[in-house]
């Protein structure tokens, strides 16, 4: 069995330059965090608030944070300030209270909207429909502190390539027609976070260019 860092080590060999590794650390213990640390890993993914808060707490300063998790209003005061981006905005409600939490904290959030293609009934986000709503309103000229910096999508959870790689095709377009929408006058909107461990390489492919990556490297999660 290889350890953390060779795991990482390989992982940096094959992702094409332009893509960022998120080491997903839900689950393990600090001391995983610091092997994937001593071997120069310092971005990593929490998706939990007590243990994103905790990990943050003892870690080394320099770590950047992305928290991946579905967040709960009553929890943003906590995320807010210590995350470097908020992967998993799934409600324009959530994204208000962001706002509203950080003009309060005094501080800018970045993050991205999190959208549901995936044919499980079960995840979080928002639909194509009500994403492409919510920029061609122009209802995110109202944000006072948060930066929507891109999208995160999941695929359906399936060994059925074809169908995973559709998926990411549907995220990636939806981005893209965002993106490439110059009447919104978006800035900064760069940011494709799609694939982990089992379907990485096809989201590469159809275009990521921000992968998180718990299981390979850490191995299994023990819930
Ligand atoms: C846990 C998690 C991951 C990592 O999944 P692995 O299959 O362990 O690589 C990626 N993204 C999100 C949103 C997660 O919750």
């Amino acid at each position: 069995m290889s350890s953390i860092a060779q795991r990482l080590n390989s992982l940096r060999e094959e992702i094409p330059a332009g893509v960022e590794l998120v080491a997903v650390s839900k689950f393990h213990p600090v001391e995983a965090l610091m092997e994937a640390y001593d071997a120069g890993q310092r971005l990593f993914g929490e998706s939990r608030v007590q243990e994103f808060v905790e990990k943050v707490e003892v870690l080394p300063k320099d770590i950047r944070w992305h928290f991946i998790g579905h967040l709960q209003t009553n929890k943003v005061r906590k995320v807010i300030g210590r995350a470097a981006l908020i992967e998993s905005v799934d409600t324009e409600h959530l994204l208000q209270y962001i706002d509203n939490e950080s003009v309060r904290a005094g501080v800018v959030t970045r993050v991205l909207m999190q959208v549901h293609v995936a044919r499980e009934e079960t995840k979080f986000g928002f639909s194509e429909e009500e994403l492409l709503d919510y920029f061609n309103s122009r209802r995110f000229e109202s944000l006072k502190a948060t930066h929507i910096c891109g999208i995160m999508g999941m695929a359906s959870n399936t060994d059925d390539e074809s169908l995973v790689m559709s998926d990411f095709e549907r995220i990636a377009a939806i981005y893209r027609t965002i993106r490439e929408n110059e009447s919104l006058g978006l800035r900064g909107f760069d940011t494709l976070s799609m694939g982990m461990s089992g379907d990485w390489r096809l989201a590469v492919k159809a275009g990521s260019n921000l992968i998180r990556i718990g299981t390979y490297i850490f191995g299994e999660r023990q819930y």
